[in-house]
């Protein structure tokens, strides 16, 4: 088992220490070094170095650190040559904490109370019970389906929506464009936990946004490049949109002179989520590897036609 790590130096000393205690006969070794680059059948990777094949021309799979592989350009690796996403169980722990946190932040109008601290204004509004919040999450995947089982555990009235049916138990489920309209308007705090794809990229706009009732809010921790930050902010200004929680933007960082730094309403993090742990990485990446020597379909595989 040859695997080629390109990531960090600091995570790449974890992960060889890992897989030395975890595979003993495995060669790890991290990039820019490869003393043989024909003998390398597996990249973990971030981004995945020009020319790939011509040179690492007996490559197998390439395995991305994170959750998704849309950083990866598609159109430069060859159709045959498997993608697989890190899915593993530190990045879910680590995501149904951040959206819990910032739906409870919202549904108690915490960036609203901050701002009256800073105006050293006393001042209590109407508490809305959990069971009348109508919380919306965009995409059901091992991320979505995570978070609404916490979500669910404080009363919240639970729903969802994705490309294809789902029936999960406590969650009203939404599919497909012709059920997106009816999904928003019932949405008071819409989470997006979509993959960036084609069909998601600048998907949180102002039309978007219009469709959502009056005083609602948003969190999104899906890609940056799904949300539309002038219609985010023209959302905001106008009250339409009570607030907002942004942990993903395009550009990353944002430039210092943006709004979204200091915009009363909005809570901006940076990409951080969620974080792969080390220790279930190497676990799933272990048993990928074991899988594709089987024959056996791996966890997290990308599906080339729906690009996720
Ligand atoms: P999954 O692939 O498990 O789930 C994706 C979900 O999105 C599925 O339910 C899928 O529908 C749905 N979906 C995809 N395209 C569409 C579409 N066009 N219309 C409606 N629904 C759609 O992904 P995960 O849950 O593991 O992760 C989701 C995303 O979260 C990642 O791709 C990444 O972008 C983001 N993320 C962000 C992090 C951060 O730190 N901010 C950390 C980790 C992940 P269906 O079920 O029908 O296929």
């Amino acid at each position: 088992m040859n695997i080629l790590f390109k990531s960090t130096p600091e995570r790449g000393r974890q992960w060889a220490a890992l897989i030395a205690q975890q595979q003993p006969t495995a060669i790890f070794r991290q990039w820019p070094e490869i003393p043989d680059p024909a003998a390398v059948e597996y990249l973990v990777a971030w981004d995945a170095p020009a020319e790939l094949m011509a040179r690492l021309p007996n490559l197998n799979v390439l395995f991305s650190v994170g959750a998704g592989a849309d950083q990866f350009d598609f159109h430069r690796l060859p159709r045959s040559l498997p993608v697989v996403r890190m899915v593993e169980p530190g990045i879910t722990r680590g995501m149904v904490e951040y959206v819990t946190f910032s739906v409870l932040g919202l549904h108690r109008d915490m960036p609203r109370y901050l701002q009256q601290q800073r105006e050293a204004r006393w001042q209590g509004h109407q508490l809305i019970p959990a069971p009348q919040r109508r919380i919306g999450v965009m995409g059901l995947g091992i991320l979505g389906k995570a978070v609404l089982a916490q979500l669910q555990q404080f009363g919240f009235d639970c729903g969802g929506w994705s490309r294809t049916p789902k029936a999960l138990p406590g969650v009203r489920c939404w599919c497909g464009e012709a059920e997106f309209d009816t999904f928003l308007a019932r949405t008071d705090i819409l989470v997006c936990l979509l993959p960036l794809t084609s069909s998601t990229t600048g998907m949180l706009n102002a039309q978007l946004f219009a469709q959502l009732p009056a005083g609602a809010a948003l969190v999104q921790v899906g890609r940056g490049a799904q949300l539309d930050h002038q219609d985010l902010l023209r959302a905001l200004d106008s009250h339409h949109l009570r607030a907002a929680v942004v942990d993903v933007t395009d550009p990353e960082p944002l430039p210092a002179a943006h709004p979204f730094w200091s915009h009363p309403a909005l809570w901006l993090t940076p990409h951080i989520a969620s974080q792969t742990q080390a220790e279930g990485a190497v676990a799933a990446l272990l048993e990928n590897i074991v899988r594709f020597e089987r024959g056996e379909t791996m966890v997290g595989l990308i599906d080339r036609q729906q690009g996720y």
